[in-house]
């Protein structure tokens, strides 16, 4: 496909609606979503005083048929019942480790139980209790607009020295791609490895789907500069940029967030300081390149667990991530000042969308032996995600 085939106004328009509104709602359909919107169910009412026992029953009964992964941003009512926690390719890893665990209750999003299922043997189904609870940064890549991007870098014949590197926030489709063309998935630990080997293989990185996290790797850590990354939008004829604009740069971003840390902005980041003298701001490199570029400290959520857990009692901490987690780790760590980098509230509302209820009805349709809201991903897309998601164990 051509740069100007793709330049119809249906393509490239804004989509119309909001999925925000579709998923606040739990009803209809989203075409452009990565996961599903509708949650069918006969949930128990959130009021039920039993929900707790009503799921340590389930869990009880189901025993080590069952695996319970719980993302770091969940709610501390589902988390209390995770057999582990931890980042997404972490719980992706474990479940795999647990061969003997017919069901894997992912509690996350939709592209972490996708992994799951690809990392997973045929034999094990992996669930999610809500099929609404998906990434707002995924679906800002959608497998028809990067194929669209790939066209075009091809018609300027550049394709071939174009590397890609997926953010393991990212659909299996997108992931898949990645695969199909050579290149690598990468988390927020281990993404200034991908990027140094994929400028090995090639000369150009495209980077899937989060532009703050590409930017930052590439600025901070390989030492490249701004005026090496262009900025690739997906509803603009040739991603808004110009042909010599494609074949100069480094860095081709993808024009895609968080919209968790995209929220945080150098403002906090001043105003923190202000308020808590001697504090240590510490943020996610999801956050934008000026938040970043003002922190004291930056790192995945791993890294910023380990940072609060090991900081001297008495240290001040303002943290930039989901709130759960910095809730849960203040609380943890009574003896050190851990405040939440915003001053308003700052959930990842669709994480938050896997509830108590939801969780008990996925165990009890278990215990009934009716398995519900199964993810799958089709073997030759998980095949294609499979070898991308090996490269980045691969990588040096
Ligand atoms: S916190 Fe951001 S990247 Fe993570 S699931 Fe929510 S929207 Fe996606």
């Amino acid at each position: 496909m051509t740069t100007t085939d793709t330049g119809s106004p249906a393509v490239f328009a804004e989509p119309a609606g909001t999925p925000l509104s579709l998923l606040l709602l739990g009803q209809a359909a989203d075409p452009r979503s990565e996961r599903g919107v509708e949650c069918p169910g006969d949930l128990p009412a959130p009021s039920d005083p039993d929900l707790v026992a009503r799921a340590l029953a389930a869990k009880e009964k189901l025993g080590d048929r069952v695996f319970i992964l719980g993302h770091h941003y969940q709610r501390d009512e589902v988390v209390q019942f995770a057999d582990v926690t931890g980042d997404s390719f972490k719980l992706a890893r474990d479940a795999a480790n647990r061969p003997d665990a017919e069901y894997i209750v992912f509690c996350g999003v939709h592209f972490m139980a996708e992994s799951a299922d690809i990392l997973t043997a045929d034999n094990q189904q992996v669930l999610l209790p809500d099929l609404a609870a998906g990434c707002s940064m995924a679906d800002m890549a959608t497998a028809e607009q990067v194929e669209q991007a790939w066209d075009v870098l091809e018609d300027l014949g550049i394709a071939s020295r174009v590397i890609p590197v997926s953010y393991m926030n990212s659909s299996a489709d997108i992931k898949a791609f990645t695969g199909k063309h050579g290149g690598t998935i990468c988390t927020s630990s281990n993404a200034e490895r991908a990027l140094t080997w994929a400028f090995e293989q090639g000369e150009q990185v495209l980077f899937l789907p989060d532009q703050h996290l590409g930017r930052n790797t590439a600025v901070r850590q390989l030492g490249l500069s701004l005026d090496d990354c262009v900025l690739y939008n997906p509803y603009k004829p040739m991603g808004g940029l110009t042909a010599d604009q494609l074949r100069n740069a480094k860095m081709i971003l993808w024009r895609g967030h968080c919209s968790v840390h995209g929220r945080f902005t150098k403002e906090c980041v001043d105003e923190v300081r202000e308020r808590i003298p001697g504090v240590n701001v510490l943020v996610h490199p999801e956050c934008r390149h000026d938040v970043v570029e003002s922190a004291d400290f930056v790192g995945s959520t791993e890294y910023i667990i380990k940072t609060l857990e090991a900081a001297e009692p008495g240290s001040k901490w303002a943290v930039g991530t989901e709130l759960n987690l910095v809730r849960r780790v203040a609380n943890a760590h009574p003896d050190k000042q851990i405040v939440f980098l915003d001053k308003s509230v700052c959930y990842c509302s669709t994480m938050n969308r896997i509830d108590l209820p939801h969780l008990v009805w996925t165990l009890e349709s278990l215990v009934a032996g009716k398995p519900v809201n199964r993810i799958t991903v089709a073997p030759d897309t998980a095949a294609l995600a499979h070898a991308a998601l090996e490269q980045m164990l691969a990588l040096p």
